[in-house]
């Protein structure tokens, strides 16, 4: 582990491969988490939240994030024309 660490750049790890890539350079994707326990009652527990993962380029080309980035950003268009 004798890998110099370049002062400023910051990096992140790719969530797919662990690759360490640039955060400039990385494809940052927010999806929304459900999670439920599926109990019945007072005992369920249901958790809705954003998590950030990010992606190398080859990663990010591989799982369509940028088409889902697309379609992201074409709704967000679409709901702003809405409203
Ligand atoms: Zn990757």
């Amino acid at each position: 582990m004798g890998k110099k660490r370049r002062g400023r750049e910051r990096s992140v790890s790719c969530a797919n491969c662990g690759r360490t890539v640039p955060r400039d350079k990385a494809v940052e994707y927010t999806k929304r988490t459900h999670f439920t326990t599926d109990l019945k009652g007072d005992d369920n527990v249901t958790f809705t939240g954003f998590n950030t993962v990010h992606y190398c380029i080859s990663c990010g080309k591989h799982s369509k994030i940028f088409e889902k980035k697309k379609e992201q950003a074409k709704r967000k268009r679409e709901r702003e024309m809405y409203e």
